[in-house]
């Protein structure tokens, strides 16, 4: 009823309807009052002919309303099905008004709108098309970077794993699982710590704190090391670890884990270590003996050298001597480095330490002439290290400061408390090193190319050696240096001492 009532078409006739009925009722009802007033003036064919009359007017009248209500609204029929159209996505359908009256204009106003839609239409599908194109090309180009990397990571000789942040494993290329024994097991999505269990050189676990996953995650910056790992069939082998960060947008977002196993590289250098002791064994003893013989001679033990013989076999004694210091030096390193090293910490007083290199090295420095300056911190504790290792590390650095200084340069010893550690600084005014060499400062046989001609007397096994036996005190080395004027080294140890260490040699001097 409702919607009948709101047609435009009801509405018209409706009125057409009230205003031409309205009138002619009226009319009509006139003409029977002046019919009732004179009686006698009218015969029933009059009123016969009158009803007709009325009839057809009214007949007529509603005809007239009919075509008339239905002629008004037609065209907006036609509009409304053109909306329609529009509006179920037909962009071409066009109101056909072309008349000059306020519908006309409607139809006009519409068909301007729609012109205006299809244009913008063919320009957002044109802009869908060209996103669509681009982004096809972009999943393309992410596909094939996706195929080259997995090609990439599949053709890698390394173990990678790569995490999440929260450490379970999103990817592992093959040789990962090969090495993990992981026999086919899927560990995609579980946590990397049950899926690679480090272990340490004794087959203990790796405790959560010191997990590389943990550093990685509390350094944000790439950790590496040496590791262990077992697998049922295979006792305990090693492996070289990298744990990188993943940054995304300045957040991590994963840890890329890649590993080696090392344990050719371990055998090769085993026996390489074992080649040099053995040598440097063997030739300790001729070496000793010839030592021997020639102070015997320089004594004048068994006669009278003239000045010449003397010189000559004091020439002999010098070089014979650093022939030792080499060999002494081979030999601790490959005992260092073979890892069968004693570490016997021992309650010590580093300043008598200090003070017995220092006696040692009394002679050079005074034939140098060289200013020394020794500052130790007040009441410093006794340190639990070992003491023949430790010494080692002072009279390397210090004979360095005393070599490396031409005469009447300074040389200096600090010792002060920092943070937990003990930090000794060995600062000299002397060659200095050069720039472009200080990277390779602790590498085996390096020597500086601003000294080789100017002291000739050196191996470039100190630093290493005195590298290793810091770090394995549980101690780090630093040092700055200026060329031509100076170097200062620095090396800190814990001042709740060094961890005892069992083993089978100990350095030899
Ligand atoms: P060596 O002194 O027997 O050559 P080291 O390993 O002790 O071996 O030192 C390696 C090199 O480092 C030296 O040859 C020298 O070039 C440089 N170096 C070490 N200490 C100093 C120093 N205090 N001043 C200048 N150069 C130094």
């Amino acid at each position: 009823m409702k919607s009948f009532f709101n047609s435009i078409k009801i509405k018209l006739l409706l009125i057409l309807l009230v205003f031409g009925l309205v009138p002619f009722v009226l009319f009509s009802a006139l003409a029977l009052w002046t019919f009732y007033l004179y009686p006698e003036a009218m015969g029933l064919a009059v009123y016969v002919r009158f009803g007709f009359f009325v009839i057809l007017v009214i007949l007529s009248i509603i005809l007239a309303a009919l075509v008339l209500s239905r002629k008004t609204t037609e065209p907006l029929q036609e509009m409304i099905d053109v909306f329609t159209a529009v509006r179920e996505g037909d962009l071409n359908a066009r109101v056909k008004i072309a008349t000059k009256d306020e519908l006309g204009e409607v139809a006009r106003t519409f068909n301007g709108m729609a012109d205006r839609l299809k244009k913008l239409y063919a320009s957002l599908e044109r802009r869908v098309q060209q996103k669509t194109r681009a982004l096809r090309d972009k999943v393309l180009k992410i596909q094939q970077e996706k195929a080259k990397d997995e090609a990439i990571l599949k053709s890698i000789g390394e173990g990678i794993i790569v995490t999440d942040n929260q450490g379970n494993i999103v990817l592992s290329n093959r040789v990962a699982q090969e090495i993990l024994g992981w026999g086919g097991q899927v560990f995609s999505g579980k946590p990397l710590s049950s899926a690679m269990t480090l272990q340490d050189e004794n087959g203990v676990p790796i405790p959560r704190d010191k997990d590389l996953f943990q550093l990685v995650l509390a350094r944000l910056q790439s950790v590496s090391g040496t590791y262990y790992y077992s697998l049922p069939d295979r006792p305990l082998f090693p492996l070289i670890v990298l744990a990188s960060p993943v940054i995304l947008n300045r957040k991590m977002t994963g840890v890329t884990m890649v590993f080696r196993d090392v344990t050719k590289e371990k055998e090769v250098e085993r026996m390489k270590n074992e080649f040099v002791s053995l040598v440097s064994h063997q030739l300790r003893t001729p070496l000793s003996a010839m030592k021997w013989f020639s102070e015997i001679l320089l004594a004048g033990d068994v006669g009278h050298l003239n000045s010449e013989q003397n010189e000559f076999i004091g020439n002999i004694a010098q070089l014979n001597e650093r022939m030792i210091d080499l060999v002494n030096a081979l030999l601790n390193i490959s005992r260092i480095d073979s890892g069968r090293i004693i570490i016997d910490p021992v309650p010590t007083n580093l300043p008598q330490l200090i003070q017995e290199v220092l006696t040692s090295l009394q002679k050079k420095i005074a034939m140098k002439h060289l200013q020394l300056t020794v500052r130790i911190k007040e009441s410093l504790p006794l340190i639990k290290i070992d003491p023949k290792l430790i010494r080692e590390v002072y009279s390397n650095l210090l004979s360095n400061a005393v070599k490396y200084t031409p005469n009447g340069g300074e040389i200096s010893v600090f010792i002060s408390e920092k943070e937990g550690s003990i930090v000794s600084q060995v600062t000299d005014t002397g060659y200095g090193i050069p720039p472009q060499e200080q990277r390779k400062i602790f590498q085996k046989f390096y020597r500086g190319s601003n000294v080789v001609s100017v002291e000739t007397d050196g191996n470039g096994l100190g630093l290493y050696l005195v590298k290793s036996i810091v770090e394995s005190s549980g101690g780090a080395i630093w040092f700055k240096s200026k060329l031509g004027e100076g170097s200062s080294f620095w090396f800190s140890l814990p001042k709740k001492g060094s961890k005892s260490k069992k083993g089978d040699v100990s350095l030899s001097s």
